[in-house]
């Protein structure tokens, strides 16, 4: 059986006014029983962590580079977001291999270097609308799988969030069956390639479009062990009862 994660991604969003949010958010979530990350902007890493030292709710980053320093103007290794307070890192969000060109190759790159660092890496795939209505959703994301996991992985530094790219903000959801098929599926991939005791054990997250309303059915679902929540994980009042759902799932 595989933990139960709810992970918040605040992309692009908020300046320290928001540490006032993280405190509600930690307030709301305070008895959960599913672990909390909120991942917000690289500049709110420090004292977002700093805020949160003791509460229930660990900091991450949002994208970390495959290399621990050097000349690579903008960017942010795993080992800083470590030495910043983060314990988690988002990689391979759709928006990063959309806008930034990222690959397979260089997820897997990143991944090893959350891994290296000692950062629980959070791993996206997942499929586009055109890739879904050509019927290649399986074949799309079991390459992603393979591609962007090393060897190396456990349950303990890893975690797979399958977020299909035409649900991420648009508030357009798949069925329950096509989110149960495909969490499914890669389940039985991580199986094959890491044998039982990772395999079940690496928690696989749903993200897009996740909201107060639709978190109960969707944590139902068979190998959703929580989930990657965007826009609704900005507010208290709609990630608490995200939260408190998969507490209860
Ligand atoms: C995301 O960006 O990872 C995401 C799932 O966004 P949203 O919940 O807003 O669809």
């Amino acid at each position: 059986m595989a933990r139960k994660i709810a992970a918040g991604n605040w992309k692009m969003n908020g300046t320290g006014a928001a540490l006032a949010e993280l405190k509600a958010i930690a307030e709301a979530t305070r008895d959960s029983a599913a672990e909390v990350l909120i991942c917000p902007p690289a500049t709110l890493v420090h004292a977002a962590a700093t805020t949160m030292s003791g509460a229930n709710v660990a900091i991450g980053g949002q994208d970390c580079h495959a290399v621990t320093s050097g000349a690579h103007t903008g960017d942010v290794s795993a080992e800083m977001l470590k030495d910043a307070g983060a314990s988690a890192v988002i990689v391979g969000h759709s928006e990063r291999r959309t806008d930034h060109g990222e690959t397979d190759i260089t997820v897997r790159a990143k991944t090893e270097a959350a891994q290296n660092t000692g950062l629980l890496a959070v791993v996206c795939i997942g499929e586009t609308l055109d890739e879904r209505e050509a019927g290649d959703t399986l074949k799309v994301v079991g390459t992603q799988l393979a591609g962007s996991l090393p060897n190396s992985i456990t349950d303990e530094n890893t975690v797979v969030a399958y977020e299909p790219v035409w649900a991420i903000g648009t508030g357009k959801v798949p069925t329950l069956e096509q989110i149960g098929e495909v969490h499914d599926f890669l389940r039985a991939e991580l199986v094959a390639r890491f044998g039982a005791d990772i395999g079940n054990a690496i928690p696989l997250l749903y993200g897009g479009s996740v909201k107060p309303s639709n978190a109960a059915e969707i944590f139902a679902v068979s190998n959703v062990d929580g989930a990657l929540v965007g826009g609704a994980s900005l507010k208290a009042a709609d990630f608490g009862p995200i939260v408190a759902a998969l507490s209860q799932a």
